[in-house]
């Protein structure tokens, strides 16, 4: 149900705990920004919101009614860009936060989009590949008068995948009568995906983790320990990259819990058996953890890749790690950045270290949109590049203004928007 937006106090009184942080963070941040107080209020609030019930035929012949959102925060810079997450967890609030962040990892990184999120109330786990294509098909036409090139992209998410993509794709290219790529990222390479997607959002926490052990001195790889919560695509790809770049990887986990082993998992080996059987548990020369365990376990950079809201104030003060870069969007509450920043924590915001997930995104709709595609080096090169530069900004604004780098790359975001959003004027 969508729920009346009467007043911003409003929407706070009846908000779980994502939106709940996402609309702290932003208020946190604009404190220190020379914006309009109007362009302060405009952009606390989703520009629009789709919700939508819809019946899907079950293998046995039943048909069930299912439950899916997309919100549309922003589209000041661009058409709106966000992911699609499949999960019993989703609520509007869920999705009104992820679209919120979306607009500013956009905005950060120098996208020209705006952000959205959608998601469906289903657990992809239950249903067949047969069920899951109607579903999203059915899910995806419902999305079309939303959805366009131009209008809003969606992409992978929690509990989504390249297939998923593809079947989004040839429905609304079978609904406008020709094929249209460049309506959805994260597809696979044979239609029009782009090499190098799958693995970017994991490839980009690396890449930021490197960067902040750099600057602080850590260069010697082996000599750093990781700890990895999530191993879908953001976790087992970060976890796979750090492994062959040297790190060692203590631990990981999915949401029945964790391995650990103080010497350093053999990550391959690890993705062979977690292919076959399909669960962590019982991977030789391991031990189990459980999620809240493996948080607070001794190692010196902790990723959250799984959801959100895992970090908060009451395992805050026990984290051993020195350093957290956020895989997972909103892994981490205000109250628990704030300790986190008295102990002297370094943490690399969601929005700067998972965003090498909607810059390839990016290249992908570019090379659709161009017909000419890139070589896995040439993305490689400019998911780097991107990220990098990124860094050394938000790293820069944290200096300047004496913050940490979660409202450095808040602060960034948000004037970028608000500076576009003061120079287009309030329509009409
Ligand atoms: P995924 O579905 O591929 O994997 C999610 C992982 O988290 C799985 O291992 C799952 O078992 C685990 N998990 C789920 N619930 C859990 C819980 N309660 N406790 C512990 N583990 C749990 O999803 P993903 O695409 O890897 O996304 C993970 C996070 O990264 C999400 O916050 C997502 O929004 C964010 N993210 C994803 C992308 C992307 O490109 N896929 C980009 C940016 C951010």
């Amino acid at each position: 149900m969508v729920v009346a937006l009467n007043s911003a106090n409003h929407v706070l009184d009846t908000i779980p705990n994502a939106y709940q942080t996402a609309l702290a963070q932003y208020d946190r941040a604009v404190r220190y920004l020379d914006l309009d107080e109007n362009v302060i209020e405009y952009m606390r609030w989703p520009r629009r919101e789709f919700s939508v019930n819809f019946p899907v035929k079950r293998d046995d012949g039943r048909v069930e009614m299912f439950t899916g959102y997309r919100v549309h925060h922003s589209t000041v810079l661009g058409p709106s860009k966000g992911g699609i997450r499949y999960s019993l967890d989703v609520t509007l609030d869920e999705v009104r936060a992820l679209a919120m962040w979306m607009t500013w990892k956009c905005a950060l990184v120098h996208l020209p989009y705006g952000g959205a999120k959608g998601g469906v109330l289903v657990d992809p786990k239950t249903m067949s590949q047969a069920e899951l294509e109607r579903l999203t098909r059915r899910y995806a036409s419902e999305l079309i008068p939303l959805m366009s090139p131009h209008a809003d992209i969606p992409a992978p998410d929690m509990g989504t995948n390249a297939q998923m993509m593809a079947w989004i794709m040839d429905t609304y290219s079978m609904t406008v009568g020709y094929s249209v790529p460049a309506v959805v990222t994260g597809k696979p390479v044979n239609v029009g995906g782009s090499l190098g997607r799958n693995e970017a959002t994991g490839r980009g926490v690396i890449i930021c983790m490197v960067e902040a052990l750099k600057r602080r001195g850590d260069t010697d790889p082996g000599s750093i320990r990781l700890v990895i919560q999530g191993f879908g695509n953001v976790g087992s790809h970060a976890a796979a990259y750090a492994y062959d770049l040297g790190y060692k990887i203590l631990a990981v986990s999915d949401v029945n819990g964790g391995i650990y082993n103080p010497k350093g998992l053999d990550i391959p080996a690890l993705r062979r058996y977690y292919a076959q059987n399909g669960a962590l548990a019982g991977f030789p020369n391991s031990e189990p953890v459980t999620n809240a365990e493996l948080l607070t376990l001794p190692c010196d950079v902790l990723i959250p890749a799984a959801m959100e809201g895992q970090i908060t104030k009451n395992n805050a003060p026990r984290i051993q790690a020195s350093m957290i870069v956020e895989g997972a969007n909103g892994p981490t509450t205000p109250e628990a950045d704030d300790i986190l920043d008295e102990r002297g924590i370094l943490l690399v915001p969601d929005i700067l270290a998972n965003a090498g997930g909607v810059i390839v995104s990016y290249f992908e709709w570019v090379q659709d949109l161009q017909a000419f595609f890139w070589d896995e080096e040439e993305v490689y090169r400019q998911l780097e590049r991107i990220l990098l530069r990124s860094y050394d900004s938000t790293a820069h604004m944290a200096e300047q203004h004496n913050v940490n780098m979660r409202m450095a790359a808040q602060m960034s975001a948000i004037n970028r928007v608000g500076k576009a959003l003061m120079t287009r004027g309030i329509y009409p």
